[in-house]
């Protein structure tokens, strides 16, 4: 079948997410049909650097030997299986092995399939506790300026974006949000750490206010990747722990995107040297393999649901909860990160990233170039549908990337090397400078 053929079909029978598909009857659909470590392949044999992990989700690269190999094994076992009632041992070693990796702070897992839920879930559980505890009035959310916690409904209530939530506001019931510590707000004289302080000064007074009536402040750690990736100093984390702390409001560490390794540490609160209430995971748990999300919690929230009382209990399911074969690919992850020592190797590959990025830093369009981990972002001086143009412009290079607005990012799968790193740098370059033209 060749690119053609399948990209009209898919544009007649496939409704694309996040996409004007009007705007597909000149922007090209890409037909994939193998993946290859970092590279996707079209039906007419083009490559394609991922560097966008396909919506960051990827880690270990297209069709990995050793998460393949988990797969195969598993599959001729046990596919899924209901897990209300019933267990399995890929849920019980991931579920082990995470709280192990937060020093048995956070001692319970509540799995489902995409990242919007396990933000719902933490919400609902979070409301749910404070129910529990004989709070009922703690029901209300906080979220920061410019944060993205997914699309349903519900988690649109703490997705600050417009273009997210402008056609569904009715249905909403949107929370608070406080400003947010984007160390791009430094005033002349002021580092990332004093937006943090000032940021989190805005979050106290808020709460002084109102704890009464909030369950949570729900943030991404260190980077808000959908808003543009603002990112922050740990500072923040740190301080509005300590704040939620002072007025009993749980803190709710969404790391469906900077978990798993992205901003340097495994967690990104680590960073901070603190541990949440609840944290959020999904896209690379899986390694980009398979759906599947989670919610890490205290043995303090878990004993709060623990009674003989039905009602008392967290009455939330969905169909393929646990799902085993998910559950293995994230095992297979995890085996991937001690096997090969990933957050090590990957500080070598921040710093090729970082050399890449040089030319741009001193391209005269290009501001606030900013590196977390393995996430390079910077902001580009330019017209109204750059992104477009740009995205195109890569494309023809051979590269995947998707800007945000006028952010250009870079969030590749941990398998780059030298060379791809700095063959990233130069088309990357190139693909602006066109787009600029
Ligand atoms: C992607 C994302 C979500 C939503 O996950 P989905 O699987 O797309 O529903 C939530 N929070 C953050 C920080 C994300 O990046």
């Amino acid at each position: 079948m060749s690119n053609n053929d399948l990209l009209n079909r898919s544009r007649n029978a496939v409704w694309h997410p996040c996409t004007q598909m009007k705007q597909h009857e000149t922007l090209p659909i890409v037909p994939i049909v193998r993946g290859e470590g970092p590279w996707l392949i079209d039906a007419d044999g083009h490559r394609y650097l991922d560097a966008v992990s396909s919506w960051w989700v990827n880690l270990f690269g297209h069709c990995n030997e050793h998460i393949n190999m988990r797969l195969r094994e598993q599959m001729e076992k046990l596919e899924h299986v209901i897990l209300a009632g019933f267990t399995h041992q890929p849920v019980v070693e991931l579920s082990e092995r995470l709280s192990a990796m937060t020093g048995g702070a956070l001692g319970h897992a509540f799995y489902a399939s995409d990242g919007a839920s396990a933000t719902e879930i933490a919400m609902k559980m979070s409301a749910h506790y404070w129910r529990n505890v004989g709070r009922n009035g703690k029901n209300g959310f906080v979220s920061l300026a410019g944060s993205y916690h997914g699309e349903t409904v519900g988690a649109l209530a703490v997705t600050d974006i417009p273009l997210f939530r402008e056609a569904y506001g009715p249905m909403v019931r949107a929370a608070a949000t406080v400003p947010s510590p984007d160390a791009r707000r430094a005033n002349d004289g002021e580092g990332a750490k004093d937006v943090a302080v000032r940021a989190a000064r805005a979050l106290e007074s808020y709460l002084a206010e109102h704890h009464a009536s909030i369950a949570a402040l729900i943030v991404e750690p260190l980077v808000q990747c959908a808003n543009g990736m603002t990112m922050y100093d740990p500072e923040y984390l740190r301080l509005a722990r300590a704040i939620c702390h002072r007025y009993d409001v749980h803190l709710i560490a969404d790391e469906i995107a900077v978990g798993c390794g992205r901003t340097g540490s495994f967690f990104a609160v680590e960073q901070a040297g603190i541990w949440p209430d609840f944290l959020c995971l999904s896209k690379g748990i899986s390694g980009g393999y398979l759906p599947l999300s989670l919610v890490l919690t205290t043995d303090q929230v878990f004993d709060a649901f623990y009674d003989d009382d039905v009602t008392r209990g967290f009455l939330h399911s969905h169909s393929y909860t646990g799902n085993a074969l998910a559950c293995t690919a994230a095992l297979a992850t995890l085996e991937l990160f001690e096997r090969d020592d990933v957050l090590v190797a990957n500080q070598q590959r921040a710093q090729w990233m970082a050399t890449a990025a040089q030319a741009l830093v001193d391209h005269p369009a290009v501001s606030h170039v900013r590196q977390r981990g393995t996430i390079l972002a910077f902001d580009v001086d330019a017209r109204p549908g750059f992104s477009r143009t740009f995205y195109r412009q890569s494309l023809k290079r051979g590269l995947l990337l998707r800007p945000i607005g006028n952010t250009v990012y870079w969030m590749p799968p941990y398998v780059l090397d030298e060379d791809q790193c700095d063959w990233l740098g130069r088309q990357t370059l190139e693909a602006l400078d066109t787009a600029l033209a």
